[in-house]
């Protein structure tokens, strides 16, 4: 096997050299390769798999922003510092705190560049907060697809005539003689080995959560669940890192998901349960507070020995109607309903007066005549009522969160905090904000905010640094 971090040979001759190098084509990549463009540099992206898109793709496409001119359009005040109370709020102080207060100050820059230069058709969700943050601050596409994201980012991307080759995985980074990373090897199964040498090198490959001897390394307590993002999350920023010294940060966060639908493998929307919906097991019985999060619940899902279900009501329901991709679960068979709680657990073989007692148990906490038994605090538009819906839901692992320690640019730093030059991540490939271990701190839009936010960053810093060597 090659060693993944090479010194450059005396003399080598590259197939190719640009300014900025970008490695992977998800919203980090793309974030990056359009800042830096703009920004005066020569870019190339180079993606592994057959299409570009990664995680990005699956995701709902949902990147905070706090004090947008889109909030303060809608009435909503908002600042960076009620996000970062926010943030600190669920993740507690993380490896890299500085980068949570970076991200929160450049949330409402990003979000205005993403409609404003890239073009990505994005508007505030006011329905609801999600996860973590106390004001609607949300931005999305309107279907609620990242796909739409990326499709916007990429038809930015073919604009500008950005050089995105696919089917490229980058496999080896290059160092000069002073330790720089000056190009990379790009190869694998049937493409011609290329080295393609660059200034700046961008990484932003995603996270590890598709490299299940990671996953168990770092992330053991979700390491039994099936991991529903992208296949090319296969950890290469970390085994790049580990052979350069570089610093690994918050390696034990990730996102996970309390309800995938079952078997249809789509996200059944956390609006279900946000707004009044509950979780309970094949013993019709709730078994924690579903107030934690969709992703912080995960872990009490796949702790579950039973099946599990989403149940919520017609309202919620309608609601819900709203995001596409429920849409298409509820078209595609993915939800049943009943007239009854009684009615509703012989679809699925529950016990039906456990389930009923359940229901009439949590009814009665949303309506204030008796404190939850679970502890919920949130209940939506809970008491449930009317027509009930129920889907079969299984836990998931969605993205890992940590990775390779940044400053503030996205400049990548060694273990003695000292920056290697040449070198940039962002996204999955850099450590996250979601806290130091586990789930809970995992706020939403977090992962995108990293990719899009250190991808805008370190695109602008790689292309400054070129306009710099020019002006030398
Ligand atoms: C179902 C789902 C829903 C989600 N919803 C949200 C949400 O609403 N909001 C949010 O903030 N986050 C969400 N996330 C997380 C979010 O998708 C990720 O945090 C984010 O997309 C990461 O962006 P990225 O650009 O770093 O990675 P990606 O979008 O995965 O892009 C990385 C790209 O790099 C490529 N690559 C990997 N290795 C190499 C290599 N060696 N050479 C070349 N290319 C390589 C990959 O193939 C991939 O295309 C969700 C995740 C999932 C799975």
């Amino acid at each position: 096997m090659q060693a993944l971090v090479q010194q450059l040979e005396e003399g080598q001759v590259w197939d190719l050299e640009v300014d900025v190098l970008v490695v992977g084509a998800g919203a980090c990549g793309m974030a990056a390769a359009i800042a830096a463009h703009d920004a005066g540099a020569q870019v190339a992206i180079l993606e592994k798999r057959e299409r570009p898109g990664g995680n990005s793709s699956l995701s709902t496409g949902s990147v905070p922003g706090a004090g947008s001119r889109f909030q303060r359009e809608a009435g909503i005040v908002d600042s960076p510092e009620v996000m970062v109370a926010d943030l600190l709020r669920l993740s507690g102080e993380g490896e890299l705190p500085q980068l949570t207060r970076r991200m929160a100050a450049i949330s409402a820059e990003l979000c205005e560049w993403l409609v404003d230069s890239v073009g990505a058709r994005m508007a505030l969700i006011t329905d609801y907060c999600h996860v973590g943050h106390t004001i609607a601050r949300l931005h999305a596409p309107v279907s609620r697809r990242g796909q739409d994201l990326v499709d916007d980012l990429l038809a930015a991307v073919a604009t500008r005539e950005i050089p995105l080759a696919t089917n490229n995985p980058v496999q080896v980074l290059y160092l000069s003689a002073e330790g720089a990373v000056v190009g990379v090897a790009v190869g694998g199964a049937g493409v011609q080995t290329s080295r393609i040498g660059a200034r700046s090198v961008i990484l932003a490959s995603n996270g590890f959560a598709a490299n299940r001897e990671l996953v168990k390394q770092h992330c053991g307590e979700i390491a039994g669940a099936e991991y529903f993002g992208a296949l090319g999350s296969e950890g290469e920023a970390v085994l790049w890192g580990r052979a350069l010294g570089a610093r690994l940060a918050n390696m034990q966060a990730y996102q996970g998901y309390a309800a995938v639908a079952y078997p249809h493998g789509s996200l059944l929307s956390w609006t279900t349960i946000e707004k009044g919906g509950v979780l309970v097991n094949a013993r019709g019985e709730r078994f924690g507070n579903e107030d934690l999060g969709y992703s912080a619940y995960a872990r009490h899902v796949l702790a579950e020995d039973t099946n599990v279900y989403a149940v919520f009501d017609e309202r919620i329901m309608t609601l819900a109607s709203k995001e596409d991709e429920f849409r298409e679960l509820v078209e595609h068979g993915g939800l049943k309903q009943a007239a009854s709680a009684e009615e509703l657990a012989a679809l699925f073989k529950l016990p039906p007066q456990t389930l009923a007692a359940t229901l009439a148990a949590f009814n009665e906490a949303a309506a204030g005549r008796a404190p939850d038994p679970q502890g919920r605090a949130r209940f939506g538009m809970a008491p449930l009522t009317g027509r009930l819906w129920i889907c079969r839901v299984t836990p998931g692992l969605f993205h890992t969160q940590g990775g390779l320690a940044v400053d503030t640019e996205g400049r990548v730093l060694r273990e003695d905090g000292s920056v290697i030059a040449g070198l940039y991540a962002g996204g999955g490939a850099a450590a996250g904000i979601s806290g130091r271990a586990g789930a809970g701190g995992y706020a939403s839009g977090n992962g995108l905010l990293t990719a899009v936010g250190l991808g805008y960053l370190a695109g602008r810093d790689a292309a400054a640094k070129v306009r710099a060597g020019a002006a030398a």
